[in-house]
């Protein structure tokens, strides 16, 4: 994409009530941009990270057998009252409105009972099961708190996965597989080495769920982390017995603040129950489905990703989620820039071209703030001395190459 073409512009300066890290980084570099406090619109940049995260969490849905559908942003009523949820007591963060005859509906913040109740038109014998439907979607929170940029939004993007299984045995195998398909999502994404199982609260049907924790100071939660197991407990539910039923060592355990990037829930029969959603088994018998729920937030993970990954010039993206591998920056050499960009797209390598009439200070500090893997410049001494000079991002080295397309390409292709 050529940068003269990109509406968008950097600004020097975070806006004065954005206090989150993730937003004056993401709404400086033109990743967000701010609409009211809790709702960003996702401009260009920030379409192709978001894209990219949710193209990775697809990929490993797919593999634990998920399959993708589209549920619906609008909700009723009489499906939500089955489990009290309408209740505005019981759930303190709906948007709701109304039809023209006045009937109330909502604005999705979650799709249990929705999912559960469309399935009862599905579920009916052991055959049938089990069921690993998902949804990669925006839901609509009442959030109170909006103190957190991207990471705690009033309208958010987030896959949702909801399992229908036989009973417990079945439930638990697939548990068992969402736990690695997250584990692969967070290390795909460039979060694993700061991210953490945690055991979090249950329910009637489960002693524990669990949240993946991604260690940052933008966190809102308190984790406690078995560094050598590789696991946590949610200070919510950090006592000695929990400690004691999971074989910790309190001494050895480490205070950190977190992100809930993720989580997962045995839910039993917790939603079938309320909507009959029941199979016969194989001896002809009637049985209730065992549920689960398995939730990432992808635009909170884009969030995430600004908090741990910057430095005071601006974002380094990880290259598996970066919207663009390369910058190429030409200082007022567009001609011969645009042959190498050609010849890079042409491989299908994706490039930034910043070909805007700017001078070379402003390019090079705008390449470091929106902070695309790789700078390639494209300077008049570069063509002179018959080279390009390529800058890595995180590390800031910088090597050279010869001035020759095919050379570039192969530098790139071996990366
Ligand atoms: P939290 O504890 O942060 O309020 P939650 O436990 O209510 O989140 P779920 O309803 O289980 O979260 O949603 C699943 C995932 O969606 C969370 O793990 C988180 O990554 C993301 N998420 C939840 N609320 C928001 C929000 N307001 N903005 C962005 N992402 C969110
Ligand atoms: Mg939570």
């Amino acid at each position: 994409m050529k940068q003269s073409k990109l509406f968008t512009k950097t600004q020097k300066d975070a806006l004065k009530d954005e206090v989150s890290i993730n937003a004056q980084l993401l709404i400086r570099a033109g990743f967000i941009y701010k609409e009211m406090a809790g709702v960003y619109a996702i401009l260009p940049l920030g379409l192709r990270v978001v894209n990219k995260i949710a193209d990775i969490v697809r990929d490993e849905m797919n593999k634990t057998g998920g399959v993708e559908m589209q549920s619906t942003a609008l909700q009723r009523q009489e499906v939500w009252k089955k489990t009290n949820r309408w209740d505005d007591d019981l759930v303190d963060n709906w948007f709701k409105t109304k039809l023209k005859n006045g009937t109330e509906l909502a604005l999705a913040f979650t799709h249990e009972e929705p999912m559960s109740n469309m399935m009862t038109n599905f579920i009916s014998s052991y055959k049938d099961l089990p069921v690993y439907v998902y949804d990669i979607r925006t839901v609509f929170r009442n959030e109170a708190r909006a103190k957190s940029g991207i990471m705690r939004g009033k309208e958010f993007f987030w896959k949702a996965l909801y399992s229908f299984s036989k009973n417990e045995t079945q439930h638990d195998e697939y548990y068992e597989k969402a736990k690695v398909a997250y584990k692969n999502v967070f290390e795909r994404v460039g979060l694993g080495d700061k991210t953490f199982m945690t055991f979090a609260s249950g329910g009637s049907f489960s002693k524990y769920s669990h949240e993946f924790q991604t260690i940052s100071e933008a966190g809102e939660d308190i984790i406690y982390i078995d560094e050598k197991k590789g696991i946590a407990v949610n200070k919510e539910v950090y006592t000695d017995e929990v400690l004691k039923d999971l074989g910790l060592d309190k001494n050895s355990l480490v205070e950190r603040k977190a992100i809930e990037v993720g989580n997962i829930f045995s839910l039993g029969h917790k939603f079938s129950e309320p909507f009959s959603l029941k199979y016969k088994d194989e001896k002809g018998e009637s049985q209730l489905v065992f549920m689960g729920s398995y939730g990432i937030g992808i635009s909170r993970l884009m969030g995430t990703i600004a908090e741990t990954h910057h430095d005071d010039k601006g974002m380094i993206w990880p290259e598996t989620v970066a919207p663009f591998k390369i910058h190429l920056l030409s200082l007022n050499q567009n001609d011969k820039a645009q042959e190498i960009y050609d010849a890079l797209t042409e491989k299908s390598l994706e490039v930034l071209f910043d070909d805007r009439e700017a001078n070379a200070g402003v390019k090079f500090a705008d390449a470091d703030l929106i902070g695309l893997p790789y700078q390639v410049i494209v300077s008049e001494k570069n063509i002179r001395d018959n080279q390009v000079e390529i800058k890595n991002r995180k590390s800031g080295a910088v090597e050279y190459v010869s001035l020759d397309n095919s050379e570039i390409v192969k530098y790139f292709q071996n990366k």
